[in-house]
C-alpha cells in the first residue's frame, strides 16, 4: 500500500548507535523523531576529554574496542556520506582492504575499485557517538531529549494486542510523550520487552552463550610514534584458549582486546589487572610491539564485559505483529557476539531498513510484517552461522584444559580442511580471500564463498599442493599455546 503524505511522528528510545542510526534514516524521509535518553548528553565535543569523562551508564560497552564492518561503510558511504564525513572529521579511520591483507597476498597486490566495498571504520567508540550524535542533533526533524528514561507505554485502551501511542517517562515525573510509533533502540537493557509483555504481548526469543569475557584496554601512541609496522605475526587471533585483537583508533589511540573463555578464570582474574592484561599481551608477538612502553602508555584501566549472549526477539507470531506501532532496532531486539563486530552494522541496517518501510507503507500491520521479513532476510544467515561458531568456540576452549583430549574422526576433518585446504587458499589467492571477506563484512552469507564451485575449486587447486608447497602460506602462530603461556606466566591452569 503506498502512504499518503501526512508528515508522521516517531519516538525513538536510545541514542546509542541504532537509535541514533534510525532517526538520521528517518528524518532523511521526513519523518519528525523525538530521540529519548537516560544518560546525560556529553559536556564535550573533543574525543579524548569525552573519553575520560562522558558518564554513560545506559552503554556498559562504551569503553571496549569498536570497528564498523564494511556493510555499514557502505550504507555510510552510500546513502549517509555527510555522516561518514563528520566521521572521518572526528578522527574516526578508514581502514582500507590492504589493512587485512595477509602478508604473503599484499606484495603482489593491484587495488580493485570494487575493493572499497572492504572498507573497515575503525575508532574509539565514543569518537563515533559523539560525531552521530552531533549530526543527528543538526537535522531538521530531531529533538534529542538527554537524562530522560523510559518508564512505561501509553496505550490505547481495549486494543486486540497492545497499540502504542508513546511512552511514560522518568519516575514519579507522570509525564507522557505521544508518536505515531516507538522505536526501541534502548539496547541491552530494554525495558520494552517486560512492559509489552505485561501489557499482554506474546513475544518469543532465542538466547545463547558466546562463552567469553571481554577484557579491554586503551593505549596512546607517545609524542612522535607510529603505528609498528606490519610483521609476520598477525595482530588479530584466535588461540582456542583466548581471541585476541589490536583495533586501531582515533587521534592517535589504539585498544587490545583480549577475549577469554568464560571457563579461564585463572586467565580471566589475571587480565583484569592492567600489569596482567599487560603480561598476556606481551606474550602475542602481534600485539607486544604495540604495547612496548617505549611506544604507547596505557590510557587507563582495564575494561571487562561478561554476559555476553546472542538474542533474537521476535515481534511476529506468523504472519502477525504481536504489537502495533512499535518497533525495535540493535541490541533490544537482536544480539549477536562482539567478537564478530557486527553489532552496529545491524542496528544502523535495521534503522535504514525500518525507515524505509515507514516512508512507504503506511498499514501498522503491513510495516511490522515488510520489517521482519527485512530482519530475516538481511540478518539472519549472519545469526545462525554465528550459534554455529560459538557452539564449536566453546567445546574448543574446553578441549584445550584437557591434555589428554584427542579430536574425534570429524573433528579432525573439520581442522584439515580449515588448516590445510581454506587457510592456505584464502592467503595464496586474492580471489577466495576476496570471497570469505564479503561473508565476514556482512555484504553476503558466508556460506555462499563455500558453496560457489569456482572459489571452492581454487581452494582444492592450493590443497592439492600440499603441506611442502603450502609452507609460505600455512597458518602462522599467532601466540604460545596454553601450557606454554600458563607457564610463562605462572599460571595455575585448572
Ligand atoms: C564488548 C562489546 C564490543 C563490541 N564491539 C563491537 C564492534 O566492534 N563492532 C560492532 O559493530 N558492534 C560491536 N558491539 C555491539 C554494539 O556495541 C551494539 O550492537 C550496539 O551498540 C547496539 O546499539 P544500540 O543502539 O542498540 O544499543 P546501545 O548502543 O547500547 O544504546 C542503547 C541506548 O539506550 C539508552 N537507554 C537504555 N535504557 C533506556 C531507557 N529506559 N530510557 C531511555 N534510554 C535508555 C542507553 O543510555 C543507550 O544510549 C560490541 C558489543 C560489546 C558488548
Amino acid at each position: 500500500m503506498q502512504k499518503d503524505a501526512q508528515p508522521e511522528t516517531g519516538i525513538i528510545v536510545g541514542a546509542g548507535i541504532a537509535g541514533l542510526g534510525t532517526a538520521i534514516a528517518l528524518a532523511s524521509h521526513g519523518v519528525s523523531v523525538t530521540v529519548i535518553d537516560r544518560d546525560q548528553a556529553p559536556a564535550t565535543d573533543d574525543p579524548d576529554r569525552a573519553f575520560a569523562e562522558w558518564p554513560r551508564r545506559g552503554v556498559a560497552q562504551l569503553r571496549h574496542s569498536h570497528v564498523f564492518l564494511a556493510r555499514l561503510y557502505i550504507l555510510l558511504r552510500d546513502h549517509y556520506p555527510e555522516l561518514l564525513d563528520d566521521m572521518l572529521r572526528t578522527g574516526a579511520r578508514k581502514l582500507p582492504f590492504s589493512t587485512g591483507l595477509p602478508p604473503q597476498l599484499l606484495a603482489g597486490y593491484s587495488p580493485l575499485a570494487a575493493d572499497d566495498d572492504f572498507t573497515l571504520i575503525s575508532s574509539r567508540r565514543v569518537t563515533l557517538e559523539l560525531a552521530m550524535r552531533r549530526f543527528a542533533a543538526a537535522q531538521p526533524g530531531i529533538k534529542i531529549v538527554p537524562d530522560c528514561r523510559v518508564q512505561g507505554l501509553v496505550l490505547t485502551p481495549d486494543s486486540a494486542i497492545p497499540d502504542i501511542q508513546g511512552v511514560r517517562l522518568g519516575e514519579g515525573k507522570k509525564q507522557e510523550l505521544h508518536a505515531d510509533f516507538v522505536v526501541d533502540a534502548s539496547g541491552r537493557t530494554s525495558p520494552f520487552p517486560g512492559l509489552l509483555r505485561k501489557a499482554g504481548a506474546r513475544i518469543a526469543e532465542e538466547s545463547a552463550p558466546a562463552g567469553i569475557v571481554y577484557f579491554t584496554r586503551h593505549y596512546r601512541l607517545r609524542p612522535g610514534m607510529t603505528e609498528p609496522p606490519r610483521g609476520a605475526a598477525p595482530s588479530v587471533g584466535d588461540l582456542g584458549y583466548l581471541k585476541f585483537g589490536v583495533f586501531r583508533a582515533d587521534n592517535g589511540w589504539f585498544s587490545v582486546t583480549l577475549a577469554v573463555p568464560e571457563i579461564e578464570e585463572g586467565l580471566r582474574a589475571l587480565v583484569r589487572a592492567g600489569k596482567g592484561f599487560d603480561a598476556v599481551c606481551a606474550e602475542l608477538p602481534g600485539v607486544r610491539p604495540w604495547i612496548d612502553p617505549g611506544r604507547a602508555e596505557p590510557g587507563g584501566k582495564v575494561f571487562a564485559m561478561g554476559r555476553l549472549d546472542s538474542l533474537w526477539r521476535h515481534y511476529m507470531r506468523g504472519p502477525r505483529p504481536v504489537v502495533r506501532n512499535f518497533f525495535a532496532v540493535g541490541d533490544s531486539v537482536i544480539r549477536t557476539n562482539p567478537l564478530y563486530g557486527r553489532g552496529c552494522s545491524a542496528g544502523f541496517l535495521q534503522g535504514h531498513l525500518l525507515a524505509g518501510i515507514i516512508a512507504e507503507i503506511a498499514d501498522p500491520a503491513a510495516r511490522a510484517q515488510a520489517y521482519y521479513t527485512a530482519q530475516m532476510r538481511e540478518i539472519r544467515p549472519y545469526y545462525d552461522i554465528m550459534l554455529k561458531q560459538d557452539a564449536q568456540a566453546i567445546r574448543r576452549a574446553e578441549r584445550a584444559r584437557d591434555p589428554d583430549y584427542q579430536p574425534r574422526f570429524r573433528a579432525r576433518v573439520r581442522r584439515h580442511i580449515l588448516e590445510q585446504a581454506i587457510g592456505p587458499a584464502s592467503r595464496a589467492d586474492i580471489t577466495v580471500f576476496r570471497a570469505l571477506m564479503r561473508g565476514f563484512h556482512m555484504l553476503e552469507d558466508p556460506r555462499i564463498a563455500l558453496r560457489d564451485p569456482v572459489i571452492v575449486g581454487r581452494i582444492l587447486r592450493i590443497w592439492a599442493r600440499g603441506p611442502r608447497r603450502n609452507r609460505a602460506v600455512a597458518d602462522r602462530k599467532a601466540g604460545p599455546d596454553r601450557a606454554t603461556l600458563f607457564a610463562s606466566l605462572s599460571l595455575v591452569g585448572t
